[in-house]
């Protein structure tokens, strides 16, 4: 299996190819192919197994075959536990952006608002950020989520235990229902279950 075979586009044959990835590992060979036919995917998977390229690459994929409107909307929110994850999988995504049109952004709490609110207002196809800030930003007006074609909830039982269930339930109803939903966790937990069927349209089930 190859990464071109899974049907992936020159632009990100290139950014992986630049990262030195040979071949797809597990998680992305079971994941892209669901997530680029725009399905729910419901994942299992631990930190190092590349889960992060298993849902970015064909986010990028998606949003990349449609024009970005000039107002440039937030069209792909990829919500993390921690800044420290957050700042990890935003550089994944500007990797893996490089060769493509796409913008994308990072915002997370203990650091100046100031420079995230400038680039937000510089416009921003894909946002990686933490609950806490994004409603924070979001409650000042900073953010407007109402064009979000995926969401994505990453380590999203670390999500739980940190307590973030009530943010990300504020965060889902300022969103449109109509959007493509990816759930990755590395535990599945009675908590997780409720959280996934909540989210979840009728998922594909991905195990790495
Ligand atoms: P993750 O599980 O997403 O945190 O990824 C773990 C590490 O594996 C990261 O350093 C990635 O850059 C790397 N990685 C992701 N996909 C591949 C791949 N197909 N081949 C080699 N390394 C990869």
């Amino acid at each position: 299996m190859t990464f071109k075979q899974l049907g992936l586009s020159d632009a990100l044959l290139k950014a992986v190819s630049k990262q030195g990835y040979e071949k797809p590992s597990p998680i992305q060979q079971k994941a892209i192919p669901p997530v680029l036919e725009g399905r729910d995917v419901l994942a299992s998977a631990q930190t190092g197994t590349g889960k992060t390229a298993g849902f970015t690459l064909p986010l990028l994929q998606i949003l990349s075959q449609t024009e970005t409107s000039r107002q440039r909307p937030i069209r792909a929110l990829i919500l993390t536990p921690t800044r420290e994850l957050a700042a990890q999988v935003h550089e994944n995504v500007r990797q893996y952006s490089e060769f493509t049109d796409l913008r994308s952004l990072v915002i997370f709490g203990g650091v100046n608002q100031k420079p995230q609110v400038a680039a937000l207002n510089r416009g921003v196809d894909v946002l990686v950020a933490t609950p806490g800030r994004l409603l924070d930003l979001q409650n000042q007006g900073a953010i407007c989520l109402r064009k979000i074609e995926i969401l994505v909830l990453d380590e999203a039982d670390r999500m739980l235990d940190m307590g973030f269930l009530r943010d990300i339930e504020r965060i889902m109803a300022l969103m449109p229902a109509k959007r493509q939903n990816l759930l990755f966790s590395a535990t599945f937990s009675k908590d997780i279950k409720r959280l996934a069927s909540g989210i979840l349209n009728k998922p594909v089930l991905v195990e790495a």
